[in-house]
């Protein structure tokens, strides 16, 4: 399928590995000029290079802090006037509640819930003027099924949740659609990372803990970046138009709900 977006500009936060790299590839294969953001340079310019040889599409890298003032302005300078915007950042750190103070809170609603608002608003209204726009914010699965030790995302994220589920109905009009990507476990250094805390928490080899999050997964794994990526693009597609204010597991079945 040809998803009509050859020739558009996106902005992809976060995007020098993981997921928001998936979604910043699956946009470039489809013609779509992409500015990517991480903050450390290396692993930036390696993911921009290996996009622009995969895709032959213009890729700007941009190294900053997307949780930032500054660092949002230093993206939103590469790209003023982007056509799709993929909100994302790294995730909060797990813990007990008892432990975090007001700091500990603000971070983390700074990087997932403020940072998407604010990037939003400073594109919105460009992409409602030229009659095209979508946004992507990556959240999580844990907006629907609260991960216990992750109560700064469960948090941060559904009160970004709620604020989309009122603004992407006030711009889908003028074909701007605003919505969430939900992903369950997905083969990335995050995902790695959070794996070795929890076998290292138990007492067990990590190998052992990683078939078991396979095998408890109805698919029997876990998710191949690859699959995030070209589930964004296809909201970022034209055809896409009447989609928005929703929010898509992508978790290979382990939300055990009928709804
Ligand atoms: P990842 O593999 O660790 O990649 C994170 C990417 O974000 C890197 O490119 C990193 O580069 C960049 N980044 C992090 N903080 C940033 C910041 N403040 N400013 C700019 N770039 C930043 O992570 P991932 O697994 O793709 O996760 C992406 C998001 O999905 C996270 O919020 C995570 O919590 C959420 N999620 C992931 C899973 C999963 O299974 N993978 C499941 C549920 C939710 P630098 O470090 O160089 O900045």
């Amino acid at each position: 399928m040809d998803l009509g977006i050859t020739g558009k500009t996106a902005l992809v936060c976060a995007a020098s590995k993981g997921l928001g790299k998936a979604c910043a590839l699956s946009l470039a294969r489809e013609g779509v000029a992409v500015t990517i953001v991480a903050r450390t340079p290396g692993p930036l310019e390696a993911a921009a290079e290996e996009i622009r040889a995969a895709t032959g599409s213009t890729v700007t890298a941009v190294a900053a802090d997307i949780t930032t003032p500054d660092g949002q302005q230093a993206a939103l300078d590469a790209t003023p006037e982007p056509d799709i915007l993929v909100n994302n950042a790294g995730g909060p750190p797990p813990g007990d509640f008892r432990d975090w103070d007001r700091d500990t809170w603000i971070a983390a609603v700074d990087a997932n819930m403020l940072t998407p608002i604010f990037l939003m608003k400073a594109v919105v209204d460009g992409m409602i003027g030229r009659g095209f726009g979508r946004i992507v914010n990556i959240t999580s699965s844990a907006v629907k099924a609260p991960i216990d030790i992750l109560g700064l995302s469960n948090g941060a994220r559904s009160g970004l949740t709620g604020f989309i589920a009122g603004v992407a109905r006030k711009t889908v009009r003028h074909n701007v659609t605003i919505n969430n990507l939900l992903p369950g476990p997905f083969d990335t250094e995050r995902f790695h990372a959070n794996v070795a805390v929890a076998a290292k928490n138990a007492g067990r080899p990590v190998e052992d803990v990683l078939a078991q999050r396979k095998a408890g997964n109805p698919a029997g794994r876990i998710g191949d970046p690859a699959e995030f990526g070209e589930l964004c693009a296809y909201l970022c597609s034209a055809q896409a138009s009447f989609i928005t204010g929703q929010n898509f597991l992508i978790d290979g079945g382990s939300y055990p709900g009928t709804f």
